[in-house]
């Protein structure tokens, strides 16, 4: 990733949590009435729709009809189903929520009436409650509670498997990730993974502490994934284009170089602000965006590093 795409990324980033930060819907329903979604193939029956930056939708169809993986903001719900019919005149049967942010479950409402979604047991105590994601220090965002018919229907604590047009697909639970209730999805047969928000292709990671997440657990869910795929697996990130599992070796090593640069700060006594005068994290500053800085990711592993609970939002088991 070259620096201008960084900061590229960041922008859009930026506009995301905006979005996430906004409970006035007027202003952010007129700019997502511009939005046009992008449809790509991304291998055998699994497509990408992307749009507005928010998170990417994997769509997966055939003769029974189609499952979503993610279904981006509320007002872009109708825009979904349109990108859909472009694609297939099946119905939608089955939604996958990886991670419970709004802009991956915020069409939950418009889609339920179709299909029933699917997710982690703590994404739906998280849409029900409501709270605040964040990473524990300048990165703050307040997550409104959501009204019970976008709460997911069925709920798992490990996987679940959808056993439909002639693939197993997998929804596999990854705790303490990104969030707590962190899911990756599998398609087998088309070789295709979608990653939820455990990768992505904008820099430094958002790692939502408050919402239960840890740079820990997040890097032990690639470690994981990344040796069980095959090299020739295509992979829809939670934002950004379809990568590689090359792609999230060169994230997951960022990752683990950060996280020991601190992990060494730390056993030398170095407070957060010490860190952040001695600029620690600069061998890896093309990651910096506008959101997750520099500073706001140094902060993000040292309160996940130093902290055994997470921040202000309830965690949830
Ligand atoms: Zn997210």
């Amino acid at each position: 990733m070259t620096s201008k795409d960084t900061s590229l990324r960041g922008r859009e980033i930026f506009a995301v949590f905006l979005l996430l930060l906004s409970s006035a819907a007027m202003a952010q329903d007129a700019d997502l009435s511009k939005t046009r979604l992008k449809v790509t193939h991304v291998a055998g029956s699994v497509y990408m729709l992307e749009g507005a930056d928010a998170g990417n939708i994997g769509a997966f169809v055939g003769e029974d009809g189609i499952v979503l993986v993610d279904d981006q903001y509320a007002p872009l719900a109708e825009k979904v189903q349109a990108a859909l019919k472009s694609i297939s005149d099946k119905p939608v049967r089955f939604v996958i929520n990886t991670h419970y942010h709004d802009d991956h479950t915020g069409a939950n409402g418009y889609f339920q009436k179709q299909a029933p979604i699917i997710a982690h047991d703590n994404v739906r105590k998280r849409l029900e409650s409501g709270g605040v994601a964040g990473n524990g220090s300048s990165v703050r965002f307040d997550a409104k509670p959501q009204p019970k018919e976008a709460l997911p229907i069925l709920t798992f604590d490990h996987d679940i498997t959808v056993h439909l047009n002639g693939e197993d697909i997998r929804a596999l639970y990854f705790p303490a990730g990104h969030t707590d209730g962190d899911s990756i999805v599998f398609f087998p047969r088309s070789n295709v993974v979608h990653m939820g928000d455990d990768f992505g292709t904008y820099g430094f990671p958002f790692i939502d502490v408050d919402g239960g997440g840890s740079i820990n657990g997040f890097i032990a869910a690639l470690e994981t994934v990344i040796a069980q795929l095959p090299q020739d697996v295509k992979v829809i990130p939670g934002h950004g284009p379809v990568s590689s599992v090359d792609d999230m070796r060169v994230f997951l090593k960022m990752l683990k170089e950060t996280r020991e640069v601190v992990q060494n700060a730390l056993r030398q006594g170095r407070t957060l602000s010490q860190m952040k005068g001695d600029r620690i994290l600069d061998p890896w500053k093309k990651y910096s965006g506008e959101v997750i800085s520099e500073d706001a990711y140094l902060e993000t592993l040292y309160n996940s590093l130093t902290s055994q609970k997470g921040g202000t939002f309830l965690k949830h088991n």
